[in-house]
């Protein structure tokens, strides 16, 4: 199948940061996660403060010339948090909310995704505050190719690897690694992943996310002994990630019941045709007006009767506020922080099985190692391979997190960053701090 090219338009609506409760924050919802299984690891003061500061914080401005003639400048950040386990992973993202303090916090989130997986990689993330939605190709271009100039000498194979996310794709990857080429003078493929299939990027890392968070709920079900042909699933978010969980789920034998986005919702509780909902979805470029299914709200689907939940569109969905009407046994975190650190403890009185966004999600970044493995050996993997690959790294990280959880006695979500954390501090410990 060709790449497509084309700039997302059917964007996240991404809530304003001022809405945000305290307990609505998700960076420093993350942060108390943190914070909870560094007492539970008895981390040493020394390296819990190593740990919670950004090795390194880059903020630059961005000129270039619009297609009207005007110079219009912009802000970019760059924050590398933590590279002990290797170069820096992480995505840039291109929208209006974009802060240096969110840019730090999803660097953080990144170390913690990257080791929880084990892939050898640290954390990164960058944004630059504008609006592509308002901008033409040509700006998107020139706008990319100055941010990556601004922020060359971090970039590379070795040290720092971008990738898309909020409104960046395929596309404009191409153009980070076009540019840093041409800095350094030849064809460099490993300084980005999710690149176009045809100059280095890897087959599978488009389904990659969506695949991950199948797998990681069949091993749930498996633990929960709960039979995969009997299992009703709600997916909230259809795009990249909830449209091919679903499919996957369902062509291992579950019935999803229920499906949304930004538009409204989806219900059938004969189960509804995914491969008709996604057809849909490509031509209508949303669910709106699908036809197989009653509709309901986004905050109906949250609280239906089924078995597996899969928040796959928005942070802070499940909160305290509706935590207690929540009816499925697992929710799988496809997007980033669904779930408010206030929520948690609700969803573990009503004994659910939530597997942490930093688990079930990271099947995307999994792939992108697989990409960057690929460009440095400059041979490449049918997708078979790659899919195999990532069952098996998603499915002993699933059991690794379950086995400190059962051990510790905590839930999946403070398990899986006590993997992380113990697997971060190690290296660190190993390492010494260099004088
Ligand atoms: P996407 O843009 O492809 O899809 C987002 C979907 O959410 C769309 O269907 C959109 O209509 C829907 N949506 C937007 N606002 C909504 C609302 N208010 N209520 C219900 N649905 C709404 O994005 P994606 O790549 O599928 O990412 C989804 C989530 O998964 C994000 O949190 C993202 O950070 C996370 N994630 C994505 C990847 C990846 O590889 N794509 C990897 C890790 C995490």
């Amino acid at each position: 199948m060709a790449t497509d090219l084309r700039l997302p338009t059917d964007r996240i609506v991404r809530p304003d940061k001022d809405r945000f409760l305290d307990d609505e924050n998700p960076f420093e919802a993350m942060m108390s996660r943190f914070d909870r299984a560094a007492e539970l690891l008895d981390l040493e003061p020394g390296l819990y403060k190593v740990l919670r500061h950004p090795e390194k914080q880059i903020t630059i401005s961005i000129p270039v010339m619009m297609d009207n003639g005007e110079v219009e400048v912009f802000t970019g950040h760059r924050v590398l948090y933590n590279t002990s386990r290797g170069p820096a992973k992480g995505g840039i993202r291109f929208d209006l909310h974009v802060s240096l303090e969110e840019v730090k916090a999803l660097a953080a989130w990144m170390t913690w995704k990257c080791a929880v997986v084990n892939l050898p990689f640290g954390g990164a993330k960058g944004g630059v505050v504008c609006d592509p939605l308002t901008m033409s190709a040509g700006e998107l271009e020139r706008l990319t190719r100055r941010y990556t100039a601004g922020i060359i000498n971090t970039l590379g194979p070795d040290s720092d690897v971008p990738a898309p996310d909020v409104n960046t794709n395929e596309r404009v990857m191409a153009w980070v690694m076009d540019t840093y080429s041409m800095r350094v003078g030849h064809t460099v493929t490993a300084v980005v992943t999710g690149k176009p299939v045809e100059m280095g990027g890897s087959l599978g890392r488009r389904e990659a996310t969506g695949r991950g968070c199948m797998i990681v709920t069949k091993e749930a079900l498996k633990h929960l002994g709960m039979p995969i042909n009997k299992t009703t699933v709600a997916v909230q978010g259809f795009g990249n990630v909830g449209s091919v969980a679903a499919q996957l789920l369902k062509r291992e034998g579950c019935n999803i019941v229920a499906i949304s986005d930004r538009t409204g919702g989806y219900y059938n509780k004969n189960g509804i045709d995914i491969d008709a909902a996604i057809q849909h979805a490509r031509t209508a470029r949303s669910l709106e007006g699908f036809k197989g299914g009653d509709q309901i709200t986004n905050e109906d689907l949250l609280t239906l009767d089924v078995d597996v939940l899969l928040p796959a569109a928005l942070e802070n969905v499940i909160t305290k506020k509706n935590a207690s009407k929540i009816r499925a046994k697992i929710i799988c975190e496809g997007a980033n922080g669904p779930t408010t650190a206030g929520a948690d403890s609700i969803l573990d009185e009503k004994g659910v099985f939530v597997i942490p966004d930093i688990l079930a999600n990271a099947g995307g970044v999994t792939v992108s190692y697989f990409e960057w493995v690929q460009d440095r050996g400059g041979y490449f993997w049918t997708e078979e391979v790659v899919n195999d690959r990532l069952t098996e790294i998603m499915c002993n990280s699933f059991k690794e997190v379950l086995r400190l959880a059962t051990q510790h006695k905590v839930n999946m979500r403070t398990a899986a960053y006590m993997v992380s954390i113990s697997r971060v501090a190690t290296v660190h410990r190993l390492r010494g701090i260099y004088a």
